[in-house]
């Protein structure tokens, strides 16, 4: 299987230690994208090799994050690693851009992740300008499946200043339907369109200034993640 990487964290499962394994590979385009390495990366590991770097961090860990990339364009592979995670009684999270529901439904009905964090890119008629591509029916397709499952769901998006407008972020608020929204900074170093480099990294109290104003529009959980703050509860 194809995997650029792996980190130990304490910010992507709601404060759970958690290995974060990164797969590789992803048929998107976003321009903000700061993962640009891992989009075509060849590197090879063996499930064995996996196997392996989870038993060895197991005895602090509470769960395993499967993010990338793009996760399901390696669906058999992500479905052998969350069974093994599960075997040794890990909590699973699985991190998505939501293109491939059927794949998604596949392991939803295997009932192998406890959480998913959904990207939310854009308001769903707006993906083109985001991602290079008219997705966003199949990405509602993919909350409204995890909706009608009952797992737990963040919804997240990346604010970039010149790609995204405030109302961008209402409309989503307004559109979607989960447990979390989280905002995230905009980082502007190693992004897929150097234009981007150019543009200014969100202030974190302007961002935590937006979430208030969509709290109104969206019944869960809205936070903010930023390199300053790292994850706030709006
Ligand atoms: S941001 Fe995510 S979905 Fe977009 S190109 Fe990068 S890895 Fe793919």
């Amino acid at each position: 299987m194809f995997v650029g990487g792996s980190v130990i964290s304490s910010v992507e499962f709601h404060a759970h230690m958690a290995l974060v394994i990164f797969m590789s590979k992803c048929p998107l385009a976003c321009r903000y994208c700061h993962n640009v390495e891992l989009l075509e990366d060849d590197t090879e590991k063996s499930f064995e090799e996996i196997k392996h770097e989870i038993d060895s961090s197991a005895d602090f860990l509470d769960a395993v994050v499967i993010s990338g990339g793009e996760p399901l364009v390696q669906t058999d592979e992500v479905i052998e690693i969350l069974t093994y995670i599960r075997s040794i009684g890990l909590k699973t999270k699985l991190d998505t851009s939501g293109i491939y529901p059927d794949k998604l439904k596949k392991i939803l009905d295997l009932d192998l992740v406890d959480f998913i964090s959904l990207d939310v890119k854009a308001p769903f008629s707006k993906y083109r300008k985001i991602t290079g591509a008219d997705i966003g029916s199949e990405v509602k397709k993919s909350m409204d499946l995890i909706n009608s499952y009952g797992v737990h769901l963040e919804i997240r998006t990346t604010f970039v200043p010149t790609l995204h407008s405030k109302e961008d972020i209402v409309v989503i608020a307004v559109e979607i339907e989960s447990d979390v929204y989280t905002i995230q900074q905009f980082r502007n170093r190693n992004v897929l369109d150097p234009a981007l480099e150019k543009v200014e990294v969100p202030n974190p109290h302007d961002l935590a200034e937006l979430a208030g104003e969509i709290k109104p529009h969206f019944k869960g959980i809205v936070k903010v993640k930023s390199a300053e703050f790292g994850e706030q509860v709006i």
